[in-house]
């Protein structure tokens, strides 16, 4: 494994960043997965105006144009001889004092890493997951943009350590009027009535690149979609569930806080997405 720090390439053991990088000390920094489908680096666009916007919002200097971030992801996969696998882009705030001004950070760190991607064990693609809804909320937007993908993940790891504690792999982040959000690394979908239904980003929703695939392929064969305002209420009377992630793809839900979803097996709109997406994905 080759990874990328700053334009030059390190060997796993020596792939190293100062202890006083803030991204380090203060979590300063943002992030992007991103995966690689038959050598194909998958909406790799989509994820370079992302990072960059969240670089703005968080007034990060990225020393490379977007045209240069891409090549140098590229280039990644091509040094690392991947065909199918998992990008990290990370940039943080770089190597600065102890005190949390960013002023003290001189340039910041860029760095790629081309791995494996951990997927759900394979049966629950089959069979569905059960999700539980925890008592970590998401942070408010008013407090922090849930389109900024920063590398603070805190309260999304509680999250998910609670969601373990009950014995889920994932689990369903409400935001604090107790409105659904998202889950810890995916985002929620609904099935209602034939339609899509996801909470949109003012209710703390990352704006998913999955998600906005997911939403793509939808219209393209006929289902309707809509960003809205979801309650626990309604993921417990819908008539199917999945969650969508870079990592996860698309995971059937068939459970949620003990209560049965549906037909407790994955939907007919689930499985339909899931083909299409494959299709879409390989192509
Ligand atoms: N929500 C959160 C909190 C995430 O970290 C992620 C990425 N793993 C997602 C949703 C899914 O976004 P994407 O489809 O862009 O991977």
């Amino acid at each position: 494994m080759k990874i990328y720090i700053d334009g030059k390439y390190y060997d796993k053991a020596d792939a190293k960043v100062s202890v006083f990088d803030h991204g380090l000390l203060y979590g300063d920094g943002i992030f992007e997965g991103i995966r690689i489908y038959n050598g194909k680096v998958f909406r790799l666009k989509e994820h370079i105006e992302r990072f960059y916007e969240s670089a703005k919002a968080i007034i990060l200097e990225i020393l490379m144009t977007k045209e240069e971030m891409k090549a140098a992801v590229e280039d990644a996969v091509k040094v690392n001889e991947r065909k199918d696998g998992y990008i990290r882009l990370m940039v943080t705030r770089g190597e600065g004092s102890l005190g949390l001004d960013p002023a003290s950070c001189k340039k910041a760190t860029v760095i790629i890493i081309v791995s494996d991607i951990q997927l759900y064990p394979k049966e629950y693609y089959e069979k569905g997951i059960a999700l539980v809804t925890v008592t970590s909320r998401r942070i408010p937007s008013e407090c922090l943009d849930p389109r900024i993908k920063s590398l603070n993940y805190l309260n999304n790891i509680m999250a998910k350590l609670e969601a373990k504690q009950a014995g889920c792999l994932e689990a369903v982040m409400l935001n604090t009027q107790g409105f659904v959000a998202e889950c810890t690394a995916d985002n929620i979908f609904i099935v209602k009535e034939g339609r899509l239904l996801t909470p949109s980003v003012y209710h703390g929703a990352l704006e998913g690149i999955t998600r906005q695939t997911v939403m793509e392929i939808a219209e393209k064969i006929g289902i309707k979609s809509e960003e809205t305002t979801l309650a626990p209420y309604d993921l417990y009377t819908a008539d199917e569930c999945f969650l969508t992630g870079t990592g996860a793809e698309i995971v059937p839900v068939v459970k949620i806080d003990g209560r049965v979803i549906g037909s407790g097996v994955p939907g007919k709109v689930t499985k339909m997405l899931v083909e299409n997406f494959k299709k879409y994905a390989l192509s």
